[in-house]
């Protein structure tokens, strides 16, 4: 029988019970372990680990149950402990506030934008990388106590559940996910009416939406959900699906996050009197319209648009996460006019102004398109990719924003991701590391916060360092770190049987026809993890070119391997779907499904088990389409070695102490097939010479001392590195602090003028041209010099009409290549040497000391110049030498040669 209607029955906790109620809500029981402890004590039977969830543990605990513990003291004590501590924790100051009394200038709040967050598995909110990254995000500003302030949507069915066909057919299905069983309480007014956010539709229409909060230790996550009563039918649906629907249906769920999102940060700080956001984050382009809702608040002050858009820019921090063109959203045109505008949202802001923020104005862009990582480089003063590798290519794949500027010049820099350790460490690795120097200094080192004492000396009394090395872990022995890798295999092993076991079930499979899976997989043999989202850079298959060669590995007489492969194909990629059905095909053959098998539905609670057991971590991208990647970072932290392509993060920290760099054919192997089989053959070398082997060479005790050694090495130096709290400080530092200065140094005065200046300088740019250049120096003849001369450079510069202080000129120089392109080059002003002449062009001068050998040659450059600029390539206007227009003078004194 199907209920007509559903509701939720709220426990009636005793009183002495009810901090159970806060210590519930409040998400960090997901990576405090004493919290989760003590759910654990609260129903033993009921509390499952994998997919632990305090408040529906809380909803299913008999009245009789909750009766013995209000009675029993030491359970009482134990809450007692566990609630005083989250007080401290959400009360007491962190490191931000040390940061705060020491004199630092930072944000009073950051308001941060993520079309998904992954921040437990008892809220499904996340499809993949991009929203785990965020909840860790979270966890780790929570930690550091950094005031910010989440925000995101509410999807009824959140991704989707993956499961499989007979024939190893993805199959998806969205359970619904009913709010009020989630870890989330409704945003209400003063007099306890549900908050809503409203937004304004074409054609008269609106769309209403509520708001939910999350408790993510210090940090508030709100999120919008437009199933309430007030919306039509289609609007209700808005937020049904992350990552579903046509473009229409991703307008209107973007234009809720932003638009929508900004009103809620207004609603939640108007009833919580918590401090106004002073910079903006936007992570990926889906929440870019928050700018435009920004410009709108600040043109109903009385700025005109342009003096909105500098301060909303010296506010935003954009961070962009792919340069795959499938991942950045784009769309019609004219479908976004029709949504903006006067029968649209944000009356007051022309469309005229905001259709030119998402064009892509350069080489190959499409004109019909608005793209909302365009917007969002242009919304933002400060941009990041998020590895050192990405941030160089998003400088290349973005620099025709920036015509004149090499890539490197680009304003976009990078901040490497990182993992919060307190979630992805398995309790058994955190009690390694406790054991040695206690739980409350390994406790700290994982959050990257403050360190007392720390772990190592270089970082004793610096509050907030991470150490660069966790010298601990040196001492363990080799034994215990041993022992403790057989026991993470040995509970995945269970963990995959478990699974397996279900997913066949579901297959199918009557429970006579699987005996089989009692023998699936084996705790002694070297196990290798692959798990991620299915799009086609990430190669799934790559392991399945040679079959043979494979099978051979895993079947191997003494030195077999076993391969556990997980990940979600997009729901309308039958691509995706299809290398999903290749490997499960593979995976259910008789002669190897004890040695590699796929295990459906990869999310947090599987991952959290997966990276822990497997000794080698592998990923295979096809380089650099993977901007950074976390799971070998969470990998890593757990002991678990990384073969990888060298990409994205890997690229960065690679050691050979951490594990193994597969080849890439990038560069060399046009073909794409041709590079598959090139990397595919690396990979299986690579096991089969070196990644086997090693495992397998034990000593006299059966220890293999050389890989425990790897793993010991990447637990002390890789760890520390990959953290989260090391990013968040990043962002806190580099980004967040630079970002909320300049929004402070905009009050409405400085920003009109910033932006007239900008409208003058953009104007009367055609007319700044260098016009003439020579140099002076004895030496320098047949196009030679030498090393520690000095060239005198004298320049005149046509301004056409701006002031010299407008403006900057730069000699730029460096290495050249036999093309004549400056490598590596740096850049030095000239000084304005008297005034202009007749001609209204302007003298520069300055010397360039040639301290460098071998090829080597300058420019000369003008660029715009402006105290409130954060790089001289941000207005993209630089005025070069025209071809032919410089003649050098190679002897004697200082004469115009023109
Ligand atoms: C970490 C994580 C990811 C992202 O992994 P990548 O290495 O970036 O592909 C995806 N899904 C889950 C469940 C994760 O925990």
């Amino acid at each position: 029988m199907k209920a007509i209607r559903r509701f939720t029955v709220r426990p009636v906790l005793p009183d002495s019970l009810q901090p159970l109620q806060d210590l519930a809500r409040n998400l960090r029981w997901s990576w405090h372990t004493e919290t989760r402890e003590l759910f654990q004590a609260v129903d033993p039977e009921g509390w499952r680990p994998a997919d632990a969830d305090p408040v529906r543990l809380l909803g299913n605990v008999s009245a009789g149950r909750l009766a013995e513990l209000a009675g029993d003291p030491q359970f009482l004590r134990r809450l007692t402990e566990v609630s005083d501590d989250l007080r401290a924790y959400r009360d007491g100051p962190r490191w931000y506030q040390d940061q705060l009394a020491a004199g630092a200038e930072l944000p009073a709040a950051v308001a941060y934008f993520s079309p998904e967050f992954g921040v437990t598995a008892a809220l499904p909110q996340y499809s993949g990388g991009l929203g785990i990254l965020a909840g860790d995000h979270l966890k780790a500003a929570s930690d550091l106590g950094v005031p910010l302030i989440g925000v995101g949507l509410l999807y009824r069915h959140g991704y989707f559940r993956q499961s499989l066909s007979r024939d190893g057919w993805q199959q998806e299905h969205y359970p619904v996910l009913d709010p009020n069983e989630l870890p989330l309480t409704l945003v209400r007014e003063a007099d306890g009416t549900p908050s809503r956010v409203v937004l304004a539709l074409p054609g008269g229409r609106s769309l209403h939406a509520c708001v939910w909060q999350a408790q993510v230790g210090r940090v508030p996550l709100l999120l919008l959900d437009s199933d309430v009563e007030e919306n039509a039918a289609g609007e209700r649906d808005v937020t049904d699906r992350l990552y579903g629907g046509g473009s229409h249906h991703r307008l209107l769920q973007e234009m809720l996050l932003g638009i929508g999102g900004v009103r809620a940060v207004r609603t939640y700080c108007r009833l919580t009197g918590h401090p106004a956001p002073e910079v903006f984050h936007t992570n990926e382009g889906h929440a870019g319209f928050l700018g435009l809702e920004r410009i709108r608040e600040l043109c109903g002050t009385g700025l005109d648009f342009g003096a909105a858009l500098e301060v909303v820019r010296a506010g935003a921090v954009f961070t962009t996460h792919t340069p795959v063109p499938a991942g950045i959203d784009r769309f019609d045109r004219q479908l976004v006019a029709r949504h903006f505008g006067d029968d649209g949202e944000l009356p007051g802001v022309p469309v005229e102004r905001i259709l030119p923020l998402g064009t892509e104005t350069y080489e190959g862009g499409e004109p019909g398109l608005f793209n909302m990582a365009v917007m969002g480089l242009r919304l933002a003063q400060r941009a990041n990719g998020v590895s050192t590798l990405h941030g160089a290519v998003s400088r290349e794949m973005f620099s025709g924003l920036w015509p004149g500027f090499d890539p490197s010049e680009v304003p976009i820099t990078s901040v490497t991701n990182g993992v919060h350790a307190p979630t992805w460490v398995a309790p058994e690795v955190f009690r390694l590391g406790a054991g040695k120097v206690g739980a409350g200094r390994a406790g700290d080192a994982l959050s990257g916060g403050p360190v007392e004492g720390a772990l190592d000396g270089e970082s004793l009394g610096r509050p907030g360092g991470t150490p660069k090395r966790w010298d601990a872990v040196a001492g363990i022995p080799d034994r215990e770190i041993w022992d403790l890798r057989r026991v993470l295999r040995e509970q995945l092993v269970t963990e995959v049987r478990k699974r397996l076991y279900a997913s066949w079930r579901r297959r199918g499979a009557g429970t006579a026809e699987l005996g089989w899976i009692d023998g699936v997989l084996d705790p002694e043999v070297l196990t290798i993890g692959f798990a991620r989202r299915v799009p086609s850079y990430k190669r799934l298959t790559l392991m399945l070119r040679d079959r043979d060669r494979l099978t051979g590995l895993l079947l191997h007489p003494e030195r077999p391997i076993q391969i556990v492969v997980a990940g979600k194909a997009h729901p309308a990629d039958d691509g995706g779907k299809r290398l999903v059905q290749e490997l499960v095909r593979f995976s259910d053959d008789p002669r190897v499904r004890h040695r590699i098998v796929f295990l459906p539905d990869y999310g947090m609670g599987m991952a959290k088990k997966l990276y822990p057991g497997c000794d080698v971590w592998l990923n295979n991208p096809l380089r650099p389409l993977e901007a950074c990647g976390t799971s070998g970072m969470k990998a890593a932290l757990n002991g678990c070695l990384n073969l990888s392509v060298r990409d994205g993060w890997w690229d960065e920290w690679y050691e050979p102490d951490f594990g193994w760099e597969i080849p890439t054919a990038d560069g060399s192997a046009t073909d794409e097939d041709r590079r598959d089989e090139l990397e595919a053959n690396a990979l299986y070398a690579l096991i089969e010479d070196r990644v086997a082997p090693r495992f397998y060479d034990r000593d006299a005790e059966g220890l293999p001392e050389r890989w425990v050694e790897m793993v010991r090495r990447t637990l002390a130096t890789l760890g520390p590195k990959v953290l989260a709290g090391r990013m968040v400080r990043e962002y806190v530092e580099r980004l967040y602090a630079p970002a909320a200065l300049a929004r402070r140094s905009l009050d409405p005065a400085a920003a009109r003028e910033l932006a007239q200046w900008k409208a003058r300088v953009r104007a009367a740019w055609p007319g700044v041209a260098v016009d003439h250049v020579e140099a002076t120096a004895a030496t320098v003849a047949g196009g030679s010099a030498e090393l520690g001369s000095t060239l005198s450079l004298r320049v005149r510069i046509a301004l056409g009409g701006l002031d010299p202080d407008d403006v900057e000129v730069q000699v730029v120089a460096g290495r050249v290549d036999s093309g004549d392109a400056i490598a590596d080059a740096q850049a030095f002003p000239l000084k304005p040497a008297g005034g202009h002449d007749l001609e209204d062009r302007w003298l520069y001068e300055g010397p360039l000391a040639l301290d460098r050998t071998g090829p080597y040659g300058y420019t000369v450059r003008v660029l715009p110049s402006h105290r409130l600029l954060a790089s001289g390539a941000e207005l993209g206007l630089v005025a070069l030498p025209a071809e032919g227009a410089v003649e050098e003078a190679v002897d004697g004194p200082g004469v115009l040669l023109r």
